[in-house]
């Protein structure tokens, strides 16, 4: 029997270890120097709020992993052999490994700022992270939050629940407008103002000043703005976790560098989820992707090749969900943040600004491209199925109400937008 060992119990580690046992009897150990059970990441907000308990946070019973074979090990991996096919953990010693899985995912960037260490700076990833918000945001009256993506909405839709003012330095002229189209943008914008944040476009951090107690008391803007604050979030994206490989001749460059089998460069060695950056090009995707559904798929493939089922990891296009405060946000495909040459589009906005469509097509062969919507659930096995059919846009727009996902007695919107379609795209042909 082999010994199959996965480092991380995240959604990729997790999954490649349930679908290999389904698979096989070889001895599975799960090493995380995070958690004892696997706990869903993407949670962790809503046990800030008190919406939830960490123990419901856990997908499985904690009875799971003894009934189906699954070790774990809470411990840090420190180092990687690959020749003697050995791990080096913290406080446990060498374990032996005649297979490796890497799903050690990400951490949160920071930039070298002046004052990024001090008390009460931090950012948003792990299960300690939000153990350090608790503390770090007791007893204090004003939050400023950098970086303007999805983990930053998250921490000050928390750091309001607690009535703490935030202010929120972005970089970009809009809300996340180096990833969605204007029109998106700043429907954000005006969603993130309506909720009392002090929005700060065009607006970088210089410097974070503390006190005599090494604690942050307010930070100053690259305009020379000081603004006060006991709590700095710092939200500016996350990379690969991938240090402890330095020197295992696993070949990393932004991530683990992986083939379409999700193997690396040294034989028995396997990586998934946010920690890998694939060596070959997907249409309309990035070589990096650090979402959870991504990790899930990249663990069921995995699972797959290492049980002597070699498989290739196709994602198929590309979608992603999040939530702006009380505002969801789908997409489905490829809509960039400015068209391509080949691209034109529509979009449609609600008089109350708070719900929108926008669809991408290729102007020559009418092919649908892409769809982001927000504030009308739409039903993603609709668009992944056009999507790779290729259909046309007029296929798309035809059957749009088809694709409606929001619960019953919603309003629906359909009919205006379809009308609105139908007018734009005939004034264009004109
Ligand atoms: C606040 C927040 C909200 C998010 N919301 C969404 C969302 O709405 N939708 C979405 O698609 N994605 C979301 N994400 C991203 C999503 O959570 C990640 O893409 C996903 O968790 C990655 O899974 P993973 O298994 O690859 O890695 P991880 O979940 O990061 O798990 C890796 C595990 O490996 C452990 N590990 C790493 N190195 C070692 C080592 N050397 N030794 C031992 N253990 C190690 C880590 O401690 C960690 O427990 C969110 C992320 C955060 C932080």
């Amino acid at each position: 029997m082999k010994h199959i060992v996965i480092i991380g119990n995240g959604i990729s580690g997790i999954t490649a270890a349930r679908n290999i046992r389904k698979r096989s009897n070889d001895n599975i150990t799960v090493i995380s120097g995070e958690t004892e059970h696997f706990f869903s990441r993407t949670a962790l907000m809503y046990i800030y709020m008190g919406h939830m308990k960490y123990e419901n946070t856990k997908p499985y019973e904690d009875w799971f992993w003894k009934k189906n074979k699954i070790e774990l090990v809470k411990d840090v991996v420190e180092k990687v052999n690959t020749e003697s096919k050995q791990l080096v953990l913290r406080d446990k010693g060498n374990l032996h490994y005649d297979v490796l899985v890497i799903a050690s995912g990400s951490k949160s960037n920071k930039f070298g700022w002046p004052g990024q260490d001090l008390k009460g700076v931090q950012g948003l990833y792990s299960f300690q992270d939000l153990q350090l918000m608790e503390e770090n945001s007791k007893n204090i009256k004003q939050a400023v939050i950098v970086g303007g993506g999805l983990i930053g909405i998250e921490m000050a839709e928390m750091l309001l629940t607690r009535k703490i003012q935030v202010t929120f330095l972005v970089r970009e002229n809009e809300f996340w407008s180096n990833v969605l189209p204007l029109q998106e943008a700043n429907l954000i914008t005006r969603h993130v103002r309506s909720h009392h944040v002090d929005l700060k476009l065009n607006t970088e951090l210089k410097e974070i000043q503390g006190d005599a107690n090494g604690k942050v008391k307010s930070i100053v803007t690259n305009k020379g703005e000081v603004i006060d604050c006991q709590f700095v979030g710092l939200t500016v994206g996350v990379s690969p976790n991938i240090e402890f490989l330095k020197n295992s001749g696993i070949e990393t460059k932004r991530g683990v560098l992986v083939n379409k089998f999700l193997e690396t460069n040294v034989k028995d060695v396997y990586a998934l989820g946010d920690c890998v950056e694939r060596k070959y090009e997907l249409p309309g995707r990035r070589t990096v992707e650090q979402v959870w559904y991504t990790g899930r798929m990249m663990g069921e493939v995995v699972a797959q090749t290492i049980c002597g089922q070699k498989t290739k990891y196709e994602p198929g296009p590309w979608f992603n969900s999040a939530k702006f405060f009380d505002i969801e946000y789908q997409t489905y495909g490829n809509v960039w943040s400015e068209l391509k040459p080949n691209e034109t589009e529509f979009y449609w906005e609600h008089e109350s600004g708070t719900k929108c469509v926008h669809v991408i097509w290729d102007k020559i062969t009418n092919q649908f491209l892409g769809l982001n919507t927000f504030g009308i659930r739409m039903r993603h096995e609709c668009f992944d199925k056009w999507l790779r059919e290729k259909k046309s846009i007029d296929f798309v727009m035809e059957h749009l109400a088809e694709a409606n996902f929001d619960p019953e007695f919603f309003e629906t919107h359909e009919g205006e937008i379809i009308r609105k379609f139908k007018k734009a795209t005939s004034i264009i042909s004109q």
